[in-house]
């Protein structure tokens, strides 16, 4: 479903973060990349939705080149959580929940039914916590809401870029299980890719 095919990044002070890489990502696969810090893996992460392009080779998703790929079409379809929690601090849970199902243009009663549900999925009372604003919520709830966020219009690639690194050991083992059991529970083809 994801293919890398020779793909180098070069950053313009010419360190090469991403040398040759080649590598296939079935649909279904919960693919993680382990390295020490500064290897190349948020910048690998981040040529897949084109927030960096590649220096040479390709990408291609479902055999399509991400180049080819609307920009909307390819983003709308691949969730990413990043490292630091980085929800926006005005607006709602519920809000920050619903940003690509707005973008979408999802009507009000199905972006209600789908933020009621992916909180309970995460063991966020929506009655509690939907009209809440980030600065109320712990950390750990707060990446539990950016994992949801990422999962909100069903996309079919999810990123997550050290989804654990800013929580404490206990949150983490927590949404670790949690996510670990939440790409059970979504049979679609979803990839995951962990970084
Ligand atoms: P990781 O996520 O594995 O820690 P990164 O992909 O962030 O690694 O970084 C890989 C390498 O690319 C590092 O040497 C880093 O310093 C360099 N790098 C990352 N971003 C930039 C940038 N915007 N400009 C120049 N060099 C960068
Ligand atoms: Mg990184």
């Amino acid at each position: 479903m994801i293919r890398f095919e020779n793909v180098t990044k070069k950053y313009d002070n010419d360190s090469v973060a991403v040398d040759h890489l080649n590598l296939n990502i079935e649909d279904g696969e919960f693919f993680v990349f382990i390295g020490p810090s500064g290897c190349g893996k948020t910048t690998t992460l981040k040529m897949i939705n084109r927030l960096i392009p590649l220096t040479t080779g390709t990408i291609y998703i479902n055999e399509k080149r991400i180049s080819d790929y609307d920009i909307h079409e390819l983003r709308y379809d691949i969730g990413y959580v990043l490292q630091q929690i980085a929800l926006f601090p005005h607006m709602t849970i519920a809000e920050n929940i619903a940003i690509v199902p707005e973008l979408k243009k999802w009507d009000k009663q199905k972006i209600y039914e789908r933020t009621t549900e992916l909180l309970e999925m995460v063991g966020l009372d929506p009655a509690l916590y939907r009209d809440r604003k980030p600065k109320e919520l712990s950390g750990g709830e707060q990446q539990r809401v950016g994992v949801v966020r990422a999962l909100a219009a069903d996309p079919s690639i999810i990123l997550m870029d050290e989804p654990f690194s800013a929580l404490d050991p206990i949150s983490r083992q927590k949404l670790q299980q949690d996510i670990s059991e939440l790409q059970k529970k979504i049979k679609k083809n979803h990839c995951f890719c962990y970084s």
